[in-house]
C-alpha cells in the first residue's frame, strides 16, 4: 500500500507491537494512509493550528495529520499498548507530536495545546457522542477548538446534520447546528476498517460560528430540547409540561403552536422557546 511517510506500514506496525483490536475500546483500525490523510485534509489547514486527536491507536490519523503539515498534534490515548507505536510516529517528527495515555473523558488536553485549536479523531464509538456534546456546549462560546472533523457511525453524522421533519433530527442536530456549520465530507463503508464494524461510517466537519445562530441561553436551550425530545411523538404542549404549568401560554408566546411535535420545530423556534422559558 502507498506510504504517505517513510515509517512501516500500519499492517506491519499493528503485527509487531501485538495490536490486536479490542472491541470494548471501540477499535475499528484504518490501515490506508492515503485515506487517512483525505481526511485530514477535510480539517483545512493545519499549518497554523495545534491539532487535538482522540484515539490515535496505531497512529493511521495520527500521521495523515502530521503529513499534511499539522503544527503540533495532541494525541489521547486509552490504551497503554499503542503508545510504543505512536513514540515512533513522535521520534519521525520530532517536536511535532505529545502523546498522553489516558482517558479522553478526564484528561484536560488545553494546557497542552496552544490556539487556534482543531481536532481530528477517528472516535471510539463508545465515547464519541458524548465528547460532541461536551465540544459543542461549553459555558463560553467561541469554544477552545475551531474545527472538529470526526468520524461516527453513518446514523450519528446523519443526527448530527439532519433538517426538521426528518427521523434524525434531535437534540445532537440542535446543539451541533445552533453554533457551529456541520456537514458530512466523506462516508465510508465497514471494509474500510480493520476490524470492519457493522455499520457504514461518516466523517463530519463542524465550523464553529464567532456567535450562535440565534441568541438562548446554552443551559436553558438544552433543557427544552431534551425535554421536548424525550417524547418525540407527543405535542409539545403534554411533553413540555415538566417545564411550566402554563406551557401552552409560553409555547403561543413563542410563536409555536402547542399542538405541534418536537421533530417539527426549527432550531429558530427552539430557540425563541428558550428565551421565553428562561423569563419564568
Ligand atoms: N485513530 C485510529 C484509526 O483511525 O485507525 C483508531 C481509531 S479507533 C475507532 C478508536 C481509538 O480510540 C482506539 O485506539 C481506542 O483505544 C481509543 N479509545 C477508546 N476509548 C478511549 C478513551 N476514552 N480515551 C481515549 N482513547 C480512547
Amino acid at each position: 500500500m502507498a506510504t504517505i511517510d517513510n515509517l512501516p506500514s500500519l499492517r506491519d506496525v499493528i503485527e509487531s507491537h501485538g495490536l490486536s483490536a479490542r472491541k470494548s475500546l471501540g477499535q475499528n483500525f484504518l490501515l490506508d494512509l492515503n485515506l487517512t490523510a483525505k481526511i485530514a485534509r477535510q480539517a483545512g489547514d493545519l499549518s497554523g493550528s495545534d491539532v487535538l486527536e482522540i484515539g490515535p491507536g496505531p497512529g493511521g490519523l495520527t500521521r495523515g495529520l502530521l503529513a499534511e503539515g499539522a503544527r503540533r498534534v495532541l494525541a489521547i490515548e486509552k490504551d497503554p499498548r499503542c503508545m510504543p507505536a505512536l513514540e515512533e510516529i513522535s521520534a519521525a517528527y520530532p517536536g511535532k507530536l505529545q502523546v498522553i495515555n489516558g482517558d479522553a473523558l478526564e484528561v484536560d488536553p488545553l494546557a497542552h495545546l496552544t490556539p487556534p485549536i482543531r481536532v481530528a479523531a477517528n472516535l471510539p464509538y463508545n465515547v464519541g457522542t458524548e465528547l460532541l456534546v461536551r465540544w459543542l456546549t461549553p459555558k463560553e462560546w467561541p469554544p477552545f477548538w475551531q474545527s472538529l472533523t470526526l468520524m461516527f457511525q453513518r446514523e450519528v453524522a446523519n443526527r448530527i446534520v439532519a433538517e426538521p421533519g426528518s427521523k434524525a433530527y434531535g437534540r445532537l442536530a440542535l446543539l451541533a447546528q445552533w453554533r457551529a456549520d456541520a456537514r458530512i465530507v466523506i462516508t465510508l463503508p465497514p471494509e474500510t476498517f480493520t476490524p470492519p464494524p457493522k455499520v457504514n461510517s461518516a466523517v463530519v466537519h463542524l465550523t464553529a460560528l464567532e456567535t450562535p445562530r440565534f441568541e438562548a441561553d446554552a443551559a436553558t436551550l438544552n433543557r427544552v430540547v431534551a425535554t421536548a425530545f424525550n417524547q418525540r411523538r407527543k405535542m409539545l404542549r403534554s411533553s413540555l409540561k415538566s417545564i411550566s404549568p402554563d406551557i401552552e401560554d409560553v409555547l403561543n408566546a413563542a410563536g409555536i403552536a402547542p399542538t405541534e411535535r418536537a421533530e417539527r420545530v426549527s432550531l429558530e423556534e427552539f430557540c425563541a422557546l428558550a428565551r421565553q422559558v428562561a423569563k419564568l
